[in-house]
Formats: structure tokens, sequence, C-alpha cells
């Protein structure tokens, strides 16, 4: 059995064939930490959660390294960390927002069940990598000084001699088309209104670094030379897979490719680029300003983190997913009813019927369906199959608790009030069990009567 995955520059599902299948490498563009994480942030991070964990039970966990960065130099961080905390130093407002941000960003990642990568790079620690690949690419005649900036030039890449991929060749656009499209009035230090920056100069208060090698005055990097950097030092000039939302294609990766391959004279720099569609909100775009723009954070306080994780993964990564309260709805009983019967049996080996679609480009909608396939049949294949995929990361018990305390209900008050009913019931006053029953109802909680004695939950 091969992996198959859809590589967004040859257009085409190809078969995987890692560089070394003993060293897999793969590079997902992290997030820019100013704000809380929103739920479509999250459907990168589990999709590639989803792959990691496949290429880690294909390659072996030890032979599988994924790095995500921190993206903590942006002029989104400087304007928060302003607005946030006039009174401090900006330099140490930055380092609060960054912090916190950062903080709040792996409590969501870890709630949705996603394992952290191999590396976690933070740009701010890769300067001087940032510094040489700008460097290279001015030596090499891409790259060129103006006004203390330093811009890259994708018509010098594409004048080169060959040996390099062509700008425009992840995008499909062509360079002709995109010097037409192109504002006209652009900064007056750029050669070509398609060049794009590679460092500029920090204001006075904002954070600098000593400039490449050409310029006096210290400056800060430009957006997509920080992954280059991160990228290269992590796993190399050319490595296997690298990710993200299908919005980054272009400017952000291809101008990854321009800067990777032009400084160290590649063909490529990833073997395969995957791309995440975008999530929508109840069939609209998320925005601020619609008023449906749900936070990670937000969502968690209603919903454990494998319901948001599975109701993300019964679309297809490739697809637009429409996030609704419906379809939560579905996904928590879904949850609900694995936990009950796969929880607490010991995994077996992952079915066939569920890893087979997940090679086929990452077909979690079909492998959700064969688990439920596996439900009345092998609850041990179910229970594995479940592992793999980042669910049953707690006990039945721990899952009913946690449901509880997210709902609101207070499981004592609950266990306190069955027992009266209980009582009532052993006096035939059913007119009191019956009033017990129906305040419970009120307060979301569910009873089931049985020869047992009585079972309840959180009814949704
Ligand atoms: P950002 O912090 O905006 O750079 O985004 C971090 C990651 O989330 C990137 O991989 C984006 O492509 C991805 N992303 C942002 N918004 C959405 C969305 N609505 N749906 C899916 N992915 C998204
Ligand atoms: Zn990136």
């Amino acid at each position: 059995m091969e992996l198959r995955l859809y590589d967004t520059l040859s257009r085409e599902k190809r078969t995987f064939v890692p560089l070394d299948a003993k060293d897999v490498r793969m590079y997902v563009c992290g997030p820019t930490v100013y704000d809380f994480a929103h739920i479509g942030n999250a459907r990168p991070v589990i999709v590639f959660d989803v792959l990691f964990r496949l290429l880690r039970h294909l390659y072996g966990a030890a032979h599988v390294r994924y790095v995500r960065n921190i993206t903590d130099v942006d002029d989104k961080i400087n304007d928060r960390a302003a607005r946030d905390f006039p009174g401090l130093p900006l330099n140490e407002a930055i380092r609060k927002v960054t912090e916190q941000t950062g903080k709040q960003f792996h409590a969501d990642v870890d709630a949705l069940g996603a394992l952290r990568p191999s590396v976690e790079p933070r740009a701010t620690e890769h300067i001087s990598e940032m510094r040489e690949i700008i460097e290279r690419l001015v030596a090499g005649g891409f790259a060129y000084v103006a006004e203390d900036h330093v811009l890259f030039s994708p018509q010098a890449m594409n004048a080169a001699d060959s040996g390099l991929p062509r700008y425009g060749a992840l995008s499909n656009r062509s360079l002709d088309e995109m010097v037409a499209g192109a504002r006209v009035d652009v900064a007056p230090y750029k050669k070509g209104n398609t060049d794009f920056v590679l460092w500029k100069p920090s204001k006075p208060g904002e954070p600098s670094w000593p400039s490449p090698a050409g310029i006096g005055a210290r400056g800060r990097p430009g957006w997509h030379v920080e992954c280059s950097a991160m990228a290269w030092k992590h796993l190399g000039e050319h490595f296997d897979i690298h990710g993200g939302g299908i919005d980054l294609v272009f400017p952000h990766h291809e101008n990854e490719v321009a800067q990777t391959c032009c400084a160290f004279h590649r063909e490529r720099m990833a073997n395969y680029w995957m791309h995440n569609g975008f999530l929508q909100v109840e069939s609209e775009k998320m925005s601020k300003s619609l008023g449906n723009f749900v936070t990670i954070h937000e969502l968690l306080a209603d919903w454990p983190g494998e319901v948001l994780r599975l109701n993300m993964l019964k679309t297809h990564y490739r697809s637009p997913i429409d996030w609704t309260m419906k379809s939560l709805e579905e996904s928590v009983k879904t949850l609900d009813d694995w936990y009950r019967v796969a929880a607490d049996v010991a995994p077996g080996n992952p079915a066939q019927s569920v890893v087979e679609p997940l090679l086929d480009d990452l077909n979690t909608p079909l492998a959700i369906a064969a688990l439920h396939g596996l439900r009345g049949n092998d609850v041990g294949a179910l229970a594995g199959s479940l592992r793999l995929l980042g669910f049953l990361s707690e006990s039945g018990a721990q899952w009913e608790g946690r449901k509880q305390q997210a709902s609101g209900v207070d499981a004592k008050e609950v266990e306190r009030l069955i027992s009266e009913r209980t009582a009532a019931r052993a006096r035939k006053d059913f007119a009191e069990s019956d009033r017990i029953r129906d305040l419970l109802a009120a307060m979301g909680v569910a009873i089931k009567d049985s020869k047992e004695g009585t079972t309840w939950e959180v009814a949704r």
C-alpha cells in the first residue's frame, strides 16, 4: 500500500516517495501570534496532525520530523502590543503579546488532540539564517538593496539560467500577467512592481536586528523569508512536504520557493506542496464585522476538543468546509457513541479499511465511514483506528466528566436529585418522580431507567 498525496505544484495526486525514509520531513506554516486563533486556523493544525500521525504510522515515530513555526515578528504583533500595553516600552509589550498568544495557542491545539510538532521554531531565533539567505540572494543577483530595504526580484529569477523553478509555477500564474496587474503606485525604492521585501528598516522603538551586508541601519525581516530560514535550519535546503492553508499559496509560498531555490541553487524546495481548503461558518465567510468570528478558545468552552477535531475531519481537507452548529451536534453524538463502545477496550491494530482511504490523499470522510462500519463488528480495531486519528485520548469516565463540566451541569446535584427520584418511585409518588425528571430535563440531563438502576447523561 502506498501513500498518495495531492501536490499543488504539479496539480496531481502523486505517490509519496520520501527523500529519506529514515528521516521524513514536513514543514507547515504556523500562527502569527497576536490574537486568539480562530477555528479556521485550527484546520491546518488538525489536517497536518493527521498526516503527521499517518507518516509516523508508516515510517515509525522516530523517522518523521514535523516543523511548525511561530511567527513572532510581524506588523500585526507590533500594532496589537501598542494597543494593549500602551504604558510599556514597545519591545516589552511585544514580548507580552507573543508569550500570551503563544501559550493560548498551545492550550488550544493540545485540546484539539494535535501532537506537538518535533520542532516549533520562532522567527526571532532565526534572524541570522534570514540574513544569510538574504546575503546569498543579493550576491546571486536575485535581490538588491534600496533605501535600507532588501527586495527580491522575481524578474531576475525568471531571467536566470536553468536549474531554478519558474516564479509563478506554484500558484500557476505568469509573471507577465502579475507585472501587468500589479499596482502602479509602488514604493519608490522598488525597481519592479512585483518585487517583494526581504528586509526593511525598523521604526524607532520597534524590534530591530543588525541588517544584511550593505545596510547601515538596523532592521527586520519580511514575513516570507522567515519561513525559508526556519525550514532551511531545521529541515535542510530540500525536504519532503510543505503545508499550509490555501490562502498561503500566493504570495507566501510562491515567495518562499523563490527565496530558497535561488539562495541554494535548487530546482525544488519541497517535493509535495499541500494546502487545506478554507473554512466558513454557517455558510458565511468568517469575519469580525459579520459577528461570526469564532475562536478555538470559545468553542472549547462548549465542546470537547475531540468534537471539534471530528467535525473538521468529516470534510476532505482540500474541500471548503462549512462549520455549523448542526454538524457539531452530530459530531458530539458520534463521539459519545465511540467513547461508550471503544474507549475502555484494548486497542487493536488500525483497520485496513480506515488506513486505506487515509493513504489516498488523506480521505478522512471515507475513513470515518469505515469507522462506522467497524463499530458493530470489530471494536478492538475501532479503538486502534480511532487512536491513529487522534481520538480516544481519555477514558470513558473522563469523557463523561468533561462533557458535564463543559455543559455546566453540577454532577453532585444531579446525583442527589436522582436518588430523591428513586426514593419517590419506591414510595409510588409518581407525581414527585415525574417532577424531578422534568427538572433534570430542564437542566439538560437525560435519564435512563433500567434493572441496574438509573443512569444519566448530558443531553444535547
Ligand atoms: P494566519 O495566522 O492567518 O497566517 O493563519 C495560520 C494558518 O491558518 C494558515 O495556514 C492559514 O492558511 C490558515 N487559515 C487561516 N484562515 C483560515 C480559514 N478560514 N480556513 C482554513 N484555514 C485558514
Ligand atoms: Zn510560512
